[in-house]
């Protein structure tokens, strides 16, 4: 069998691997460098706090292979929340997500700020703490995966963009070439990739913006603000701040930092802890997103698969959700579960849902 791998991002990459895994012929088509996407541009948070019996199982099979690949350095995710109520969600949350095996607990205002004393802690009504996450250098990931993928036999080709003249026709500026399956995972361009071949996705971008402070004294874990959304981690003896997200157009956006996300962003940081954070540099990206803000994994054509719309978790689920659009399109069942392939169904939506690509973030939390 010969695959084409559309996007040499972290989902691309593992699916390229996982192919080649599989005795299949793989060649990877990047149309710039490797982790020039929204990848090399993440935060590199993973973690498996999440409430959904699918959605965890997916993390853990995400992290273990992550530890198995030693890209993961543990640090603790703090999800904590400002508003009133607020205790009853996240008590909720963390009991569905213990139900599930994950290793996570709510931890109370004043034992979060006797752990952390850099954080500052009034305000805060409700915190959970996933124990088993951890950060990503994405740039390691992106070495790692490509050093994976060349070991198991994958051709890779860079400054190649594709386009479909078929939905297994690929084209590129070297001419055309049949395979007998394609896999777009070209983030948001997988949207016009597939038009090509007469396929509509429910896909939109927006773009979101991160910036690392100046190295500052102190211990923090990951935090998730779910009220004044945004985040942080700590990124060596700095910490890297991100939020700021908005709708975008994928053909037409800005890659530096706005100045006022960085002013206000630092303003939360001051806010939130005892630091007077400066920024070292700051960047954008996009990412993609969907009406019900589950991917698109699955067949859009005879032999056109896709995988895309991560709504900000792709790094931490590539692993999983890499191997998972590989055994779809090896036709062997999921190792995860058998209910992924339907419910990330990119044909769930007819193509044309108008909806808003940020919805309700706080439906992740
Ligand atoms: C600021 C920021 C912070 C983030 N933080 C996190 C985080 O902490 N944790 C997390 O899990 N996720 C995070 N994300 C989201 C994460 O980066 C993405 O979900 C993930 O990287 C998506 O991977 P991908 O391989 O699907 O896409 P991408 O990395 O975007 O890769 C797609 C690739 O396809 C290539 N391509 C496009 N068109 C073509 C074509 N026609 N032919 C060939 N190649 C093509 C692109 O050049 C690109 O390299 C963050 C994103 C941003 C922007």
């Amino acid at each position: 069998m010969r695959v084409a791998v559309a996007g040499g991002g972290a989902v691309g990459l593992v699916a390229a691997g996982d192919l080649a895994d599989r005795g299949v012929d793989v060649t990877l088509y990047e149309r710039d460098e490797l982790g020039s996407g929204a990848t090399g541009r993440a935060a590199g948070i993973c973690y498996d706090a999440f409430a959904g019996k699918l959605d965890a199982a997916v993390a853990d099979r995400a992290l273990a292979r992550y530890r198995e690949w030693g890209l993961l350095e543990p640090c603790p995710y703090v999800w904590a929340a400002r508003e009133r109520g607020d205790e009853t969600a996240i008590r909720g949350q963390v009991e569905e997500m213990r139900a599930h095996g994950r290793a996570v607990e709510r931890i109370s205002p004043a034992e979060l700020g006797d752990r952390y004393p850099t954080l500052r802690t009034e305000g805060i009504e409700a915190a959970g703490i996933a124990t088993a996450a951890g950060v990503l250098d994405p740039d390691a990931v992106v070495t790692r995966l490509v050093e994976r993928a060349r070991a198991r036999g994958v051709t890779v080709e860079m400054t190649a963009p594709v386009s479909l003249a078929e939905p297994t026709t690929v084209e590129t500026s070297s001419g055309k070439r049949d395979f007998d399956a394609v896999v777009a995972a070209a983030g948001p361009a997988t949207k016009p990739l597939v038009a090509d071949a007469g396929v509509s996705l429910a896909l939109k971008a927006y773009r979101t913006q991160a910036l690392v402070t100046d190295p500052f004294e102190g211990a923090l874990p990951s935090f998730y603000d779910a009220t004044a959304e945004f985040y942080w981690r700590p990124h060596g003896d700095a910490l890297l701040v991100g939020g700021g997200a908005h709708a975008a157009d994928p053909a037409d956006w800005d890659a530096e930092a706005d100045p006022a996300f960085v002013e206000s962003i630092l303003e939360d940081v001051r806010a939130a802890t005892t630091l007077d954070p400066t920024a070292d540099r700051a960047w954008a990206g996009l990412c993609t997103a969907t009406p019900d803000r589950d991917p698109l994994v699955g067949r859009v054509a005879d032999g056109l698969w896709v995988a895309t719309g991560w709504q900000g978790h792709g790094l931490m689920r590539a692993p999983a959700m890499g191997e998972f659009v590989a055994e779809r399109v090896c036709g062997t069942s999921p190792r995860i579960d058998a209910a992924l392939s339907d419910r990330f169904d990119p044909t769930r939506f007819d193509g044309d849902e108008q909806f808003d690509p940020l919805g309700d973030p706080t439906a992740d939390w």
